[in-house]
């Protein structure tokens, strides 16, 4: 065969960072501070919802195709009650396998070959996957240290003929960026002259300690243009259900739906029932995830920084980035390779979120969705680095 097997699409994705990154914390035993899950479950309640659907028999068949009523209606419900817009829940809201399958479903059912789709960069490493596989080309919009904001000259002119699309992600990982409200409204205006479609992923929406999350599909001229997708992983801490959805208006959510038809057809579905209960949870539950969240990047930051690293406190998400530069080390991903046998813990390199390795050379990310202890631990073990 001389063909190459893999698709010429997906040449050079490889294995995703994270699950390299847990496969060696699984190997050293190091504390893992690199993938993204939180190291205790969410609600006691919402876990029983869960094991009441699978007893009841309440989605133990294919349910359907466009998720479990309950759930259509509790999404729709949400919406309004955080930002006040409002979704027909037959039409305008499709319950997905997490956001990782909306935002493929989206990319695949928007985009044609040649079409250019324009992404903040460091990239979620999906995004690049899904618009490769869906045959367009992603354009980065850097986001750089020290303060990561999205500069707005640099969309104007990043915009050509061609781009057909912003995917968009605030509060943003791995940065910690969360769009103002004036951010925002900019891009928005933007994406209404250029008649561009705006799909946002906002699965860090609950997350935000600084400002406040501006869903863009609520400025003037967006409802029609924009895929708003977000999940229950992130909000919940159960990222294992895999459950997520996307708003929109009906053509829009109709043509994500068509893809997303193809792909899992459904998934979760006694899960998708006991989210349906999450999203109807009081708005202590959100404010409470927001604090604890608060409190344990400040326990990461000022490790690191008591560590010796240059840290870049994010104002969402549950992820700190920080600076290798003062501790003598220039390459992020050598140091995050020896990092677990170093000192027992495992962080995931920027660079690898980036166009040009080089670009992120230096900057490393770590989680901060585990408990108290286990962080200030990992801290403890990262200050043995200048010894
Ligand atoms: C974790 C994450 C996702 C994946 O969400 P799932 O619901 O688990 O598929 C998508 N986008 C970003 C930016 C994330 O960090």
């Amino acid at each position: 065969m001389k063909r190459p097997l893999l698709n010429r699409r997906l040449d050079g994705l490889g294995t995703t960072i994270f699950a390299e990154m847990s496969a060696l914390a699984q190997r050293t035993g190091a504390i893992n501070l690199g993938q993204g899950f939180p190291d205790t479950d969410g609600p006691e309640e919402i876990r029983e919802a869960a094991v009441r659907a699978l007893r009841d028999g309440r989605g133990n068949q294919y349910p359907p195709g466009p998720g479990v009523p309950e759930l259509r209606e509790a999404v729709a419900a949400h919406q309004a009650r955080f930002y006040g817009t409002c979704f027909d829940p037959d039409t305008e809201v499709l319950v997905t396998a997490g956001a990782t399958e909306a935002v493929a479903a989206s990319m695949l059912a928007l985009l044609e070959p040649g079409d250019e789709v324009i992404a903040f960069e460091p990239y979620y490493d999906s995004y690049t996957a899904c618009i490769a596989m869906a045959g367009a080309r992603h354009v980065p919009l850097p986001l750089r240290a020290p303060d990561f904001r999205p500069d707005l000259d640099a969309l104007r002119d990043a915009l050509t003929p061609r781009t057909r699309l912003l995917l968009l992600n605030s509060p943003h990982n791995p940065t910690g960026t969360v769009l103002t409200r004036a951010e925002a409204s900019a891009v928005a205006e933007l994406a209404v002259a250029h008649d561009l479609l705006v799909v946002t992923d906002e699965v860090y929406e609950h997350l935000v300690f600084e400002g406040a999350h501006h869903p863009l599909i609520s400025f003037p001229g967006m409802r029609e243009r924009t895929v708003s997708i977000s999940s229950a992983g992130k909000t919940f801490s159960f990222t294992g259900w895999k459950v997520g959805w996307v708003t929109g208006s009906a053509a829009l959510v109709s043509a994500v739906r068509t893809a997303k038809q193809y792909l899992t057809f459904v998934s979760s579905g006694p899960f998708q029932h006991a989210v349906a209960e999450a999203l109807r949870l009081p708005g202590t539950h959100f404010s409470a995830l927001r604090e604890d969240l608060r409190r344990k990047k400040e326990i990461l930051s000022a490790g690191l920084e008591e560590a010796g690293f240059t840290v870049y406190r994010p104002q969402g998400t549950y992820f700190v980035t920080a600076d290798i530069g003062p501790l003598g080390e220039e390459d992020d991903v050598t140091f995050c390779l020896r990092l677990p046998e170093r000192c027992g813990v495992v962080a995931v390199p920027h660079s690898v979120f980036y166009d040009d390795p080089g670009t992120g050379r230096g900057l490393v990310r770590f989680a901060f969705c585990k408990q108290d202890g286990v962080l200030r631990e990992a801290t403890e073990r990262l200050k043995t680095l200048r010894d």
